[in-house]
């Protein structure tokens, strides 16, 4: 069974370990970028690295005892991917430079052709699509945008040759990627402007080295490293219950960062400007214990009136004040819902995935469309994680494909197809349980444009790993090639349980 794997980050490689490990030998990635790493490759800003400790933020069959600090920054979590690939033999079926522009499903044949960009088709029984959700910067809906003669770039697209020394800059969103970001040019920028357009929540987060002695003691001590890991899981979920509870659990963790961002917020001033109004958790809760301290520096303005335009010399307020800036770096996230999209996806009888989610993105268990067999997404529609780590994620989601495959080839089907109605009660099921949480209470990136949130799993990591860890046959249905069956068209199989 040959597997087209599109992407080679943390998802794609996740999906290739775990098929090889269960026999799938032909098994290729198709990366467009120059080398595997997906979200790590590409965002190499100041200050980058994970906000989920390394001990957690790490494949749970690949531990590093060694990490070098509580959240390693990106060179080294792009080195363990880059070990990674190499020692589990995955990096030699990467091919890089290779962007797919369509995946097509052939219902006569029962495969797909899977096209990149230089015209190239290949064939496959089975396509993984590992592109993220945050994989395409996004640049903000400002009038005049292109007005601007400035030095302009995305932080996910970081512009190392542009020295940000004694310059005017201005940073355009303050999310998950600003708040690192900031603190690291606010040293360099001569004069740094930084447009708030929503406050958020922060939790501490130092980020100190791991001192020797406790290194030599995750490698010396038997069991300390899983009990570390345990920790963090059990951290993590109560971030989740923080999120799913905001009268309770997340009242409590409103005031846990209330105190935190009281005390670093000594300015009046930029306090009244930064603090957020809405419910803790709705939007992802930062950690950092440097934005804040660095949005009170002398060389920082905090501006949260709005955008009105952007101007050939720079942002210009609702107040009517232009800020000159030489440079205009945009940390405005990603097109989140775009999913693999402008990919096409054409799945069985010709319809295509864009229409099909034409009311908002949906898969079961983030993982399987209906009519669109043998093909599974990684890290799909609600299958973020606001309290997680997402390689959690994509390790139960690996193996949930992997058993969709072994069960295809067991059989001896073609491909295997998720139930139209199983979907169906699986993705109502999954908006309902976002009812009274902190999620439905504000608006944000996680949310469509109809308002509907795609982006989150509204549970516990614990929830999702149980739902993946056994595929039930049940839910599916086998298609076997028409000349196996005499039939002049595939033949969906029923299935008993
Ligand atoms: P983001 O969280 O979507 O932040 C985008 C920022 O741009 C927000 O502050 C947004 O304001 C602002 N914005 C958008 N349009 C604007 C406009 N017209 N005017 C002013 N501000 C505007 O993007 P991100 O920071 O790149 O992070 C995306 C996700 O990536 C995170 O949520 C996280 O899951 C992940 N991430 C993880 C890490 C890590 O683990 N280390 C680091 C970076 C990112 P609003 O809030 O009002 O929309």
């Amino acid at each position: 069974m040959r597997v087209i794997i599109v992407g080679a980050g943390f998802g794609g490689i996740a999906a290739a370990i775990e098929l090889r490990r269960h026999g799938f030998d032909d098994v290729t990635l198709l990366e467009a970028a120059p080398e595997l790493g997906g979200t790590w490759h590409y965002n190499t800003y100041p200050g980058s690295a994970c906000d989920v400790p390394s001990h957690f933020y790490s494949y749970s069959y690949a531990q590093r005892r060694d990490w070098s600090r509580l959240c390693s920054p990106q060179p080294e979590i792009l080195d363990y991917l880059r070990g990674i690939a190499a020692d589990f033999d995955i990096q030699r079926r990467i091919v890089t430079g290779a962007k797919v522009t369509a995946c097509e499903w052939d219902d006569a044949a029962c495969q797909w052709t899977v096209r990149t960009e230089d015209g190239t088709e290949r064939t496959a029984a089975a396509v993984v699509l590992a592109t993220g959700q945050l994989n395409q910067p996004a640049m903000p809906r400002i009038d005049g945008l292109d007005q601007f003669t400035g030095h302009t770039f995305h932080s996910a697209r970081w512009d190392h040759d542009y020295d940000l020394r004694g310059k005017r800059v201005a940073v355009i969103g303050t999310g998950a990627s600003a708040v690192q970001f900031v603190p690291e040019i606010a040293k360099q920028a001569a004069q740094l402007t930084v447009f708030q357009r929503s406050g958020n929540w922060f939790l501490p987060r130092r980020n100190r080295a791991y001192p020797a002695v406790l290194k030599a003691l995750f490698q010396l001590v038997p069991g300390l490293q899983e009990a570390r890991r345990q920790f963090l899981f059990r951290y993590m979920e109560s971030i989740t219950a923080a999120i799913r509870h905001p009268s309770t659990v997340g009242w409590l963790g409103r005031l846990r960062a209330a105190v935190f961002m009281r005390w670093q917020l000594r300015d009046r001033e930029v306090r009244r400007k930064a603090w957020p109004d809405y419910t803790f958790g709705c939007k992802r809760v930062l950690f950092s214990s440097a934005f804040l301290p660095a949005l009170q520096r002398k060389n920082v303005e905090l501006v949260n009136e709005p955008i009105a335009r952007m101007t050939p010399d720079g942002p210009e307020t609702a107040d009517g004040i232009r800020h000159v800036v030489d440079c205009v770096i945009y940390g405005t996230g990603f097109k989140t819902n775009d999913f693999m999209f402008p990919m096409e996806i054409t799945g069985t009888a010709g319809r295509s995935l864009r229409e099909v989610w034409a009311a908002g993105a949906h898969a079961h268990l983030g993982i399987t469309v209906p009519g669109f067999p043998s093909m599974f997404i990684l890290y799909g529609p609600n299958t973020n994680t606001s309290g997680g780590s997402i390689i959690f994620y994509l390790e139960a989601q690996a193996g949930y494909l992997r058993q969709a495959l072994c069960r295809a080839r067991d059989t001896g089907a073609a491909a295997i197809d998720v139930r139209a109605e199983v979907e169906a009660a699986s993705d109502r099921e999954v908006q309902a349980r976002f009812a009274g949480t902190a999620w439905t209470q504000c608006d944000s990136w996680y949310r469509d444009g109809a308002g509907r949130i795609v982006a989150n799993w509204p549970g516990y990591m614990r929830e999702y790993a149980q739902l993946t860890r056994t595929l039930a046959p049940a839910q599916y249905q086998l298609i076997h090639r028409a000349e196996e069956t005499d039939q002049p068209e595939p033949v969906r199989a029923e299935q008993s349980t």
